[in-house]
């Protein structure tokens, strides 16, 4: 009765939403056996995301168990008369509603009992696993084969299919390269619906354009994903640098070593204010070993550098690795007093971020609204960045949460790929992960945020810093040309050829539905 009721108010609210779009008798008549779900709280969590600054209502939200309805459901979508759009989420930790989408279908990828469970094929280093897969539960199959991934992003909550559709980056990225260049093949549905495989050898171009494609061409209902032996353990170290230019120097130096003598994690991060340095992501230093910006002697304006590097090791080289990270400390420029080292099990560095998430939660500072700004800067760049941004525009101010800054090699991103970065041979990544909070602060609060984020664009639009969002946010398709630049073309190309009808991904604002205009101009 209770289901009938609810199904009720769910048409009569499709009627009232959707007006003449689309019959919802059309989606009731797919037939999903209760996988297709009108539920008001199902609705309401896919019209959210972790920025929590947009909200959109899908009409439905499908909770599929195979590939094949993913596909069959894009297949209705893609020959229907009034037409409808279909959009991915993963765990919908998206900032601007890239995974919402009005008019149409949610296809909710992650959750509980969701897809297939991982296959680990231990003898060919590779697992296979569902699009909306997290990569904690990659992390928790593969470490029963002694294996893991080896490119990562900072936070293990994220599906497959979300980051693969960026890139997926962390500090392993000058190394291994994202997330997008450690996978072997993928099974995707199209937007015309049909389900295809594709690799480097097979139906290539989809691959390589689904890869950083931002949910664009297809869903990834599969990934097959690289895998190497596990470390057991890591050292895991921290210095400081008062003087941005050796910071900087510190971490392309490091980036730039090959063979086995280098750290296998380089990040960094900038603290504006003293509140900072025991920030959600650097509870490392506390509370066993507090830091005090002023016990450092700085004198630069009170802004500071942390270089955050790691070195794993295995039981049998435990041995060497005190040596080891001696030798490569010695050759950087950091405050000498500065140094902060742990050791630590792997697995606990990796999901590192989610015990803050838990910190942060029990005190309700974690389902806030999320402006944040992610950069990628181009090396030659970065010193007129810093002046600006970090000692300008937010110079002594409190920085409501962490802004990381660590560079990466484009050597290690595979140009086929539609993830877009600057065109120099290092760029460094620039995040301003920052909380707004209503606490009557106004420099904390969603607005003065928000500003900041179009101050620090407008200053490198004014100085030429050529930056390149990353989990970029436009909204004119003029702006997006001028994002994708050279893969403008191949992009639009792909978009017409894989989803012609732009029913995939409408949150993202690039394309418009077709059938939502009939003078096609492609822009919402
Ligand atoms: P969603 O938000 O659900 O979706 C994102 C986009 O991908 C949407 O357009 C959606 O339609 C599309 N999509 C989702 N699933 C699929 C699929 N199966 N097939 C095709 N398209 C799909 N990123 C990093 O690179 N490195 C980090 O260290 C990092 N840390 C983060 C920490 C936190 C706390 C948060 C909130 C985000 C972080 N991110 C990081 C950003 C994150 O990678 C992106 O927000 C990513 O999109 C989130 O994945 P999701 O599964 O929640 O995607």
């Amino acid at each position: 009765m209770a289901t009938k009721l609810i199904l009720a108010f769910a048409i009569c609210r499709l009627i009232v939403t959707v007006g003449l779009t689309l019959k919802p008798t059309e989606l009731l008549h797919l037939g999903f056996d209760g996988q297709l779900s009108f539920d008001p709280a199902d609705v309401d969590s896919a019209s959210k995301d972790f920025g929590l600054l947009t909200r959109v209502e899908p009409l439905a939200v499908l909770h599929p168990s195979s590939a094949l309805e993913v596909a069959r459901l894009v297949k209705a979508a893609y020959g229907s008369d009034q037409g409808f759009t279909v959009s991915a989420r993963g765990h919908g930790h998206s900032i601007n509603g890239q995974a919402q989408t009005p008019n149409g279908v949610v296809v909710q990828m992650s959750g509980n009992g969701v897809g297939p469970r991982p296959k680990v094929r231990a003898g060919d280093m590779y697992v296979d696993v569902w699009g909306g897969e997290l990569w904690i539960d990659v992390l928790r199959s593969t470490l029963e084969y002694g294996l893991a991934p080896k490119s990562w992003t900072d936070y293990l909550y994220l599906s497959v299919g979300g980051t693969l559709s960026n890139a997926g980056i962390s500090g392993q990225a000058f190394n291994h390269g994202p997330q997008i260049n450690n996978v072997y093949e993928l099974d995707v549905v199209t937007g015309k619906g049909e389900l295809i495989t594709c690799s480097e050898e097979q139906n290539s171009e989809l691959f390589h354009a689904v890869l950083g494609g931002l949910g664009q061409f297809g869903i990834i209902t599969r990934a097959r994903i690289s895998l190497e032996p596990v470390p057991q353990r890591m050292r895991w170290i921290r210095v400081l640098y008062s003087n941005f230019s050796a910071f900087t120097r510190d971490q392309e130096y490091l980036i730039s070593l090959n063979g086995s003598q280098k750290f296998d994690y380089v990040e960094g991060f900038v603290i504006v204010d003293e509140g900072l340095i025991n920030n959600w992501r650097s509870s490392f230093f506390s509370p066993r070993n507090p830091v005090k910006i002023s016990s450092l002697g700085s004198n630069n304006g009170g802004v500071l550098y942390c270089l955050e590097v790691t070195k794993n090791y295995y039981e049998s080289t435990a041995g060497s690795v005190d040596q080891e990270v001696e030798a490569l400390l010695k050759k950087l420029n950091f405050i000498p007093a500065s140094v902060f080292t742990t050791d630590l099990p792997y697995v606990d560095f990796l999901d590192r971020v989610h015990k803050s998430e838990l910190k942060l939660r029990s005190k309700g500072l974690w389902e806030v609204p999320h402006p944040w700004l992610n950069l990628f800067v181009p090396k030659s760049k970065i010193d007129d960045f810093n002046r600006g941004v970090f000692k300008g525009i937010l110079g002594n101010k409190r920085a409501s949460g962490p802004i990381l800054i660590y560079p990466m090699n484009k050597n290690k991103w595979d140009e086929r790929s539609s993830a877009v970065t600057p065109d120099e041979e290092v760029f460094y990544l620039v995040a301003f992960l920052r909380s707004a909070l209503d606490n009557g602060e106004d420099s904390q609060s969603l607005e003065y945020l928000s500003n900041q984020n179009h101050q620090i664009l407008r200053f490198c639009d004014n100085d030429g810093i050529k930056v390149k969002q990353y989990l970029p946010d436009y909204t004119t398709q003029e702006e997006w040309r001028e994002h994708f630049g050279s893969k403008w073309d191949g992009f639009h190309k792909m978009k017409m050829k894989y989803d012609p009808r732009h029913i995939l991904a409408s949150g993202q604002q690039i394309f418009t539905p077709t059938f939502l205009t009939s003078s096609k101009t492609d822009s919402w």
